[in-house]
């Protein structure tokens, strides 16, 4: 019961915990930003999911406050 997590299953906790504080890293409103830096510099997948989101972001941010439903 107790033993550690396999790597992989550690990964996808990782991966889970990076995504779902993705928002507020490119906000730069995270607490702790280095673990998350140091995720997305070896998982490709986060890395893409974060670029994805900041392009989001950047182009959420261009449009005007009144075209918000
Ligand atoms: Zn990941």
């Amino acid at each position: 019961m107790s033993a550690p997590l396999p790597p992989m299953r550690r990964h996808r906790a990782r991966c889970r915990e990076t995504r779902a504080g993705l928002s507020d890293y490119l906000d730069g409103e995270l607490e702790e930003p280095h673990g998350t830096e140091r995720h997305l510099r070896w998982c490709p997948s986060c890395r893409r999911m974060a670029v994805n989101l900041a392009r989001t972001v950047a182009g959420l941010r261009r449009l005007p406050a009144t075209r918000r439903p």
